[in-house]
C-alpha cells in the first residue's frame, strides 16, 4: 500500500515536471507565434538591431547580396554595375 502511495506520487511529479518543462519551451504555440509573427507586428523586437534584408541573386555571377546594393538591368538583378554591363554586352 505505501509503495502504491509512493508510485502514484512518482507519476505526479513526473506530470508536473513535464507540465512545466511543456508551459518553458515554445514548441506547443509554435505555429501561433509564427502567425503572429508575420502578421502586423512583423519584428517585435527589432530596436536597435539591424532589419533583415532580402537577399538577391546576381544574375552573372550567381553571387548572393543584400537588395539594397542590387543594380538592375534588363529587369534582371546584378551584384554590381560591372555585372550588369558584361551581361547586357554579352547579348
Ligand atoms: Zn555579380
Amino acid at each position: 500500500m505505501r509503495l502504491l502511495m509512493w508510485l502514484g506520487l512518482a507519476v505526479l511529479v513526473y506530470f508536473a515536471v513535464r507540465k512545466s518543462f511543456r508551459a518553458n519551451q515554445p514548441p506547443s504555440n509554435q505555429a501561433q507565434t509564427e502567425e503572429t509573427a508575420w502578421g502586423d507586428n512583423t519584428f517585435p523586437q527589432s530596436s536597435g538591431s539591424k532589419r533583415v534584408e532580402a537577399m538577391l541573386n546576381c544574375a552573372y555571377c550567381q553571387v548572393y547580396f543584400p537588395s539594397s546594393e542590387a543594380v538592375l538591368r534588363d529587369s534582371q538583378q546584378f551584384c554590381c554595375a560591372e555585372h550588369a554591363e558584361a551581361a547586357t554586352k554579352s547579348h
